[in-house]
């Protein structure tokens, strides 16, 4: 099997290291990551600058490595359609942070993803939910685990947005359970300060807080320390409100 590696902490993260060296074992990897962190920036891609492309491999066997100043998606489409490497899959990450609920929307990890599934590849996206450097370790062995095993089916319509708990045993992984996208909610705040010149200029901070929408939700499998596996596609239409609309309406 090949597999295209891509993430948005940046070619150098732990990761994204962690998981092309447990991959290894199921596959042949590739890889195109962004030359530095580009999280956060969603679905972006570059249409008013060159894309660079700069080869170097990741590990000493990945001859197929490649980092990029382009965002994310930018990476999976330069290989794809640039380069005309043809993966069997596409996964992106492992991310520093968990992307649950609307996180997906910000991410940079699952648009990596989504790209991939937009040009016709079965995607995963993976997210630590924490940072410690052996969690990355186990997580990156759990995901070598979860496609041995089987235990996604791998679809060409369906991008798997895999959230790992941190400081899970990999020999010994808690159970794994299919989830509904959830709601995050931000309490974002915005730090006004002033540039040398006294021009005021913004910076965004804030936490999360947990939202309740429901049993079955992203969230409250890695609040219970389960695995959390939600099926994404990238038709976004509302289906139940659709069909309550008039196919159409004429102006009166
Ligand atoms: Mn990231």
């Amino acid at each position: 099997m090949k597999i295209l590696l891509s993430n948005d902490d940046g070619f150098h993260a732990t990761g994204l290291r962690s998981l092309a060296e447990a991959l290894q074992s199921i596959g042949d990897v590739m890889v195109a990551a962004p030359s530095h962190e580009r999280s956060a920036v969603g679905h972006g891609i570059t249409v008013h600058d060159p894309l660079r492309i700069t080869y170097q491999p990741l590990i000493p066997s990945l001859q197929d490595s490649f980092m990029t100043n382009g965002t994310p998606a930018d990476c999976v489409k330069l290989a794809v359609q640039a380069l005309g490497w043809r993966p069997d899959l596409v996964i992106s990450g492992i991310n520093s942070g968990a992307n649950l609920g609307t996180d997906v929307l910000y991410s940079g990890t699952v648009s990596a993803a989504m790209e991939g599934l937009i040009l016709g590849f079965p995607a995963i996206a993976v997210s630590l939910c924490g940072t410690s450097p052996s969690g990355f370790e186990d997580a990156a062995a759990v995901v070598s685990r979860m496609l041995q095993n089987d235990l996604l089916p791998l679809r060409k319509d369906t991008l798997y947005n895999v959230n790992i708990p941190d400081g899970i045993s990999c020999s010994n992984p808690p159970e794994l359970r299919f989830t509904r996208q959830g709601m995050r909610i931000y309490n974002n705040m915005f730090e006004e300060r002033r540039d040398p010149k006294g021009i005021p200029y913004y910076w965004l901070g804030g936490t999360s807080s947990a939202a309740d929408n429901g049993p079955g939700i992203d969230m409250a499998a890695i609040a219970d320390g389960c695995i959390s596996v939600t099926p994404l596609r990238p038709d976004l239409t509302n289906c139940s409100v659709l069909q309550e609309l008039p196919r159409s309406v004429a102006f009166d």
